[in-house]
């Protein structure tokens, strides 16, 4: 598949020249397309609900468009929960799937009402103890162990992840939260990431389901919803298939048909909680060519680096990129297209053949839409960029400014002699 960017070159330079270089730009059509196809494909679940996990794209305006078709926030820190609470999503509407959680965390999670999803069965104890009881709501995070393999050979090692509890401690979990007043439960678990492959969603439904039978016999735990967290991935290589989300709803269908409906458990309600699916490929990181360097190797230096988009640098991440009016030209340049940072890791592309890239070209890098803008930090003291909607009439929102010098600086600002650093911009 050929990737095109979401904006021409033109429509780029006209914000740039608003908004400076570099920044994440959203498309509001692609996010409401991509939304509605999700909605139509898991329509036949009745209780279906997405969660979006609000650490792939902590944004208010963004979570609250995919609130208009009903998501909710899945989050796992006091931050996401605030963040959440201050866009109206609260109650139900909030997934709290935290792991190694402070006191204060599920202190504000029972506050807004959110649905508790317990990473460990130690957490029983120390919930009670935070929040005075056990809510009658109540999920519990599974991890199998061993591997886990899907048809086409993709798989991860859930056995080696830190998240979740095991068999035996499900079961043990949910009798003595039964015991301690619990009514209605939950089942998630989220054993692999980024998966491009259709199959991902319908094996897990099928290992959940099947618990969710035997739990429920041996328990008698009323299991109220099965929760398939995230993972479905996106194709950041442009020779990658992109999965198709009416084929995972209809395969998760046909399991729950399979296992759920036969044992009389045909009224579970399926939740997700996507993030990359959701906005990866909604958002690209514009950032403008500033120099070139021939030496042992040839160099495209741009004005964003690691601490806009991460991904490159810590997994080795392909992104692509396409350079803004030269979407059709020759790529017969082979470039390193790299950021500032004293670290030879910010590197955005190795070795990636490129049209001849001109200083002032604009590039586009893609598909930072999720864990792109938010796992940014401040090494070297570089800031990070705004973020903006391009919204489907074309017209375009700041929905994030860029940090200024001052930000930076703000954690200082209770020394005299340093206040004036955040006051400086
Ligand atoms: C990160 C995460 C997600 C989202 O993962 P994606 O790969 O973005 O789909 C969902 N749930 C939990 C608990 C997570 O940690």
């Amino acid at each position: 598949m050929e990737k095109k960017p979401f904006a021409t070159k033109d429509q780029l330079e006209a914000i740039a020249a608003q908004y400076p270089t570099p920044f994440h730009l959203y498309d509001e059509a692609g996010i409401r397309r991509n939304m509605e196809a999700l909605r139509d494909a898991f329509s036949w679940n009745e209780g279906y609900k997405e969660y979006f996990a609000v650490k792939a794209t902590p944004n208010p305006f963004l979570i609250k468009l995919l609130h208009e078709y009903g998501c909710g926030c899945d989050c796992s820190s006091y931050t996401e929960l605030m963040l959440s609470d201050a866009c109206g999503i609260r109650g139900h509407d909030i997934m709290f799937s935290s792991n190694e959680t402070p006191a204060a965390d599920y202190q504000l999670a029972d506050e807004l009402g959110a649905i508790i999803n317990l990473d460990d069965i130690t957490h029983i104890d120390f919930l009670e103890e935070t929040i005075g009881h056990i809510p009658e709501t109540i999920s519990c995070r599974y991890n199998p162990g061993g591997l886990f393999e899907i048809s086409n050979g993709i798989m991860d090692n859930p056995g080696d992840a830190k998240y979740g509890m095991t068999t035996e401690q499900l079961y043990e979990a949910f009798r003595t939260l039964k015991a301690k007043g619990a009514k209605e439960f939950g089942i998630h678990a989220f054993l692999c990431s980024n998966t491009v492959t259709n199959d991902y969603y319908p094996a897990l439904a099928k290992v959940l389901f099947e618990l969710a039978v035997d739990l429920q016999r041996e328990t008698g735990a009323h299991i109220k919803f099965i929760n398939l967290s995230g993972g479905i991935g996106i194709p950041y290589s442009p020779d990658q298939e992109p999965n198709d989300i009416r084929i995972i709803g209809e395969g998760v269908r046909k399991v729950y048909e399979e296992v759920l409906v036969p044992a009389g458990m045909g009224d579970i309600a399926l939740f997700t909680e996507l993030g990359r699916f959701m906005l990866g490929p909604y958002g690209c990181l514009v950032t403008r060519a500033i120099h070139e360097k021939h030496i042992h190797k040839e160099y495209i230096g741009v004005d964003a680096c690691a601490v806009n988009l991460m991904r490159p640098a810590i997994y080795g991440a392909y992104h692509h990129i396409t350079v803004a009016g030269k979407e059709d030209a020759l790529c017969d340049h082979v470039y390193d297209v790299v950021g500032g940072l004293c670290e030879n890791s910010d590197k955005f592309a190795i070795d990636r053949k490129l049209p001849q890239v001109e200083v002032g070209d604009l590039l586009v890098i893609h598909d930072t839409g999720a864990h792109g803008h938010s796992m940014g930090y401040n090494y070297n003291g570089k800031l990070r960029s705004a973020e903006i909607l391009l919204r489907e009439d074309g017209a375009t929102q700041l929905i994030r400014r860029a940090e200024t010098p001052a930000d930076y600086f703000a954690t200082l600002d209770c020394f005299d002699e340093f206040s004036g650093l955040s006051k400086r911009s």
